[in-house]
C-alpha cells in the first residue's frame, strides 16, 4: 500500500519555509457509545492546519510491529496485535480492542516517526496527534498503546542519529510512559509539567517533574514554565526536541484543572518553541491530549500550536 500526500498547500510567500505536518485521521476504530475519546478531533485539527499558510499536511507510512518492538515488550505488542487485551487492560486504556484500533496505532505512531525525520531535515515538523506518553515499555494505558516518541527516537537512531534529546511534556497529565521508556537512557532528558491532582496517580519519575496545583492560572503556570526553561539551560544543548503541547490544561477541558486560558496556552507554546528554536534545535511538535467541550475549541487550540511552530520554522 502506498500513502499519498493528503494535500499540499504552497507557502504564501517565497520567504516562508513550508513546514510539514503528518496526519492519521483517516484511520478510525469503533468506540462504544458511552466512550468519550474524541476521535473526530484529529480530522478537525487537520482541516484547520490545512488552512495555515506555509504548512503541508501529509501522511507518513505506518510503523511495523517490529518497529514497536524496538521499545515495547514482545508480550504487550502481541496482545495489541492479536486482540488479546483483557477487560482490565481495556479499562486501563479507556479503549476497546479491535483490529481497526491496532491498525490506527501503527499509522498514528508512523505520523510521529515521519515528523521526527522531517524535523531533522527541515528544523520543525508536527504530528497532528501523537504524544502517547502513558505507553510504558510493558503496558499501555490512558488512550496510549504504543509510545510514539520512543519508537521515533529508536528508529532515527537506527538511521544514524546520535545525540541528546529533550522531551518537554506540557500535557496536564504526567508523562509516566516517557519516563518509563527512557529511565535508563542517559541521552534523553524527560521533563513533565502537569496537574498535581491529575491522572496518573501512580507516577514514574521524569528527570524534571513539576506538579502544578489546581486553578494555578496563566501567570503562575508561565512562571513555572520559565523556571523549567532556565533550568534546562544547564542541560542544553540538545540535538532534537519533542514538544507535547497538549490542549488539556485549558480551563474548558473536561480533564484539565489548571485554569489556563487560550491566550495563556498560546503564550506557553510560544515560550517553549522559542526556547527550543533559539538554540537551533530541531523540533517535533505532537498534540496529544485535548478534551474540550466543544471539541472544536480544542481543535482551534491545537491548530494554533502548529501555526506558532510553523512561524518559527
Ligand atoms: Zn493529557
Amino acid at each position: 500500500m502506498t500513502f499519498a500526500r493528503v494535500r499540499h498547500f504552497p507557502a504564501r510567500s517565497a520567504k516562508m519555509q513550508s513546514v510539514r505536518t503528518f496526519t492519521h485521521d483517516r484511520w478510525h476504530f469503533p468506540l462504544p457509545p458511552a466512550n468519550r475519546f474524541p476521535q473526530e478531533k484529529y480530522r478537525l485539527v487537520r482541516e484547520r492546519v490545512q488552512r495555515l499558510p506555509g504548512v503541508e499536511v501529509c501522511e507518513g507510512p505506518p510503523i511495523s510491529w517490529d518497529d514497536a518492538l524496538l521499545v515495547h515488550d514482545a508480550e504487550w505488542i502481541r496482545r495489541i496485535r492479536y486482540g488479546l487485551l483483557t477487560r482490565h487492560e481495556e479499562a486501563a486504556l479507556g479503549l476497546t480492542r479491535s483490529p481497526e484500533l491496532a491498525q490506527r496505532t501503527l499509522h498514528a505512531t508512523g505520523s510521529t516517526v515521519a515528523a521526527t525525520r522531517s524535523a531533522l531535515t527541515d528544523g520543525v515538523a508536527a504530528a497532528l496527534g501523537g504524544g502517547t506518553h502513558h505507553a510504558q515499555r510493558a503496558v499501555g494505558r490512558g488512550y496510549c498503546l504504543v509510545n510514539d516518541v520512543a519508537v521515533s527516537l529508536q528508529l532515527i537512531r537506527l538511521s544514524g542519529f546520535i545525540g541528546k534529546c529533550l522531551i518537554l511534556d506540557l500535557d496536564v497529565h504526567q508523562g509516566d510512559g516517557n519516563a518509563d521508556c527512557f529511565t535508563d537512557d542517559p541521552d534523553v532528558f524527560v521533563v513533565s509539567i502537569h496537574g498535581e491532582q491529575n491522572y496518573p496517580f501512580v507516577r514514574v519519575p521524569s528527570d524534571i517533574d513539576i506538579d502544578v496545583p489546581d486553578r494555578t492560572g496563566d501567570d503562575g503556570y508561565l512562571a513555572l514554565l520559565d523556571g523549567v526553561l532556565d533550568d534546562l539551560n544547564h542541560h542544553a544543548p540538545f540535538d532534537l526536541a519533542f514538544l507535547l503541547c497538549d490542549a488539556d490544561p485549558w480551563q474548558g477541558d473536561r480533564l484539565g484543572r489548571l485554569s489556563l486560558t487560550i491566550p495563556g496556552l498560546e503564550e506557553r507554546d510560544r515560550r517553549a518553541i522559542t526556547w527550543i528554536r533559539d538554540r537551533g534545535t530541531p523540533l517535533v511538535i505532537t498534540l496529544a491530549g485535548g478534551y474540550g467541550e466543544p471539541i472544536e475549541t480544542t481543535a482551534d487550540i491545537q491548530a494554533r500550536s502548529v501555526a506558532l511552530a510553523a512561524e518559527r520554522g
